[in-house]
């Protein structure tokens, strides 16, 4: 061999008797075949084979395979982000002259993607009171093919009735998904309740350091997973191995995090209640959150992502509260190992419900700092909302 053959040709080393506890990054574009025939048949490999690093490697499949068992799926697909899962699911199952009814409180970008694209495609798309399983019915069509939830849903935390609208739903004919990024798998099984689709931004508590984006789409069977994965084949919807590898690595320690921000949350939201700067704090666990006995009935634990809402005459303090914040940092993508918090307003966000008063929703997100640190920082937040 010349030197520029062995420059290129990747030496095969013994690989038998190497096990590691680590997954391997396995990075691939083109896959090679041992000869014609296996070249010439390579489409006869099935969903989990392997043809081209744009349909997975060993890797993206050891994250797939995790999820799957996490969720009870049958198959899980990986995607480049939490919203390329919801709008990947929508794309792919629905056509012209179809109807999506999506939850009032969906991620925001969610509305915008079925008033701005999916209305394109010729879809109608109507939103729903996610409380409400009286509008659901009212609101159900022959043509609607997907009812889309989110529980809880976006900022103003409602926990919706799932076992109730799947049942609705699928009388009607109707695909249930959901967006279950707060839950995660480990708190909330979707797929248990008749979820048929759940979606989930491992960007958030999956991935856990705020350096990935990637999403993930689980099915309850196994034909609508495939329709979906045909979809992402072509329309050339992957995701790196690399960023699959580090997913795999945050989930080693997901579990713990998930707990260690629910027991950080319930601290910080007992410094909370009563101060007179907060008119109302939204978290599942409290029995004041809409929809908390579904919460409690259905779900197993709570995600340390909480919304505050800050008496009248507060939040003309707000900035001067934000800057008294040490440790808390200010962002919106949640379910990393720093805390964080986000004002918002979701008005513009809302059509088939209403805010009540002011329009400004104080999200938080506990990570792993101390909670003294994090207690201090809301004391002194709270303390200049006075
Ligand atoms: C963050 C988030 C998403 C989107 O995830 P990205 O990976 O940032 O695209 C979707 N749904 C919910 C509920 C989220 O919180």
């Amino acid at each position: 061999m010349r030197d520029e053959t062995k420059c290129v040709v990747t030496p095969e080393v013994k690989e038998d008797g190497y096990r590691s506890l680590a997954p391997s990054v396995h990075r691939a574009s083109t896959i090679v075949f041992a000869n014609a025939e296996e070249y010439a048949t390579r489409g006869e490999r099935g969903p989990d084979g392997y043809t081209y690093g744009l349909y997975g490697t060993p890797t993206t499949r050891q994250l797939e395979a995790r999820l799957q068992a996490l969720s009870g799926a049958k198959r899980t697909l990986l995607v480049p982000s939490g919203q390329a899962s919801n709008a990947v699911a929508a794309m792919a199952l629905l056509s012209a002259g179809d109807h999506i009814l999506i939850a009032d409180t969906s991620y925001p970008p969610m509305r915008t993607h079925a008033d701005e694209d999916l209305k394109r495609f010729g879809i109608s798309v109507d939103y729903y009171d996610p409380l409400s399983l009286e509008d659901l019915k009212r609101r159900i069509r022959p043509e609607t093919k997907l009812v889309w939830c989110e529980s809880p849903g976006s900022t103003t935390m409602e926990v919706q009735d799932i076992p109730a609208i799947v049942s609705i739903a699928h009388d009607a004919g109707a695909m249930v998904g959901c967006d279950n990024t707060w839950a995660t798998a480990l708190a909330f099984k979707a797929h248990a309740f008749g979820v048929d689709i759940v979606s989930e931004a491992l960007t958030k508590y999956a991935s856990g350091h705020s350096d990935i984006l990637m999403g993930a789409m689980s099915f309850a069977d196994e034909e609508t997973a495939l329709r979906v994965r045909a979809f992402m084949g072509r329309t050339g919807i992957g995701v790196s191995p690399d960023d699959a590898a580090m997913v795999l690595r945050g989930m080693e320690t997901m579990a713990l995090r998930f707990s260690h921000a629910e027991a950080g949350a319930r601290r910080l939201i007992e410094g909370m209640q009563g101060h007179p700067a907060v008119r109302e704090i939204y978290w599942p666990p409290l029995e004041n959150n809409p929809g908390h006995t579904f919460w409690k009935r259905d779900f197993t634990g709570a995600a340390g992502v909480f919304t505050v809402v800050l008496s009248d005459g507060a939040s003309a303090r707000l900035d001067a509260a934000l800057g008294a914040l040490k440790t808390i940092a200010i962002g919106a993508s949640w379910g990393g190992t720093r805390s964080l918090v986000a004002p918002m307003s979701i008005g513009k966000a809302r059509s088939a419900t209403a805010v009540e008063g002011e329009d400004l929703f104080i999200r938080f997100s506990v990570g792993l700092e101390a909670i003294e640190e994090l207690e201090a920082d809301i004391d002194a937040f709270l303390a200049r909302l006075k």
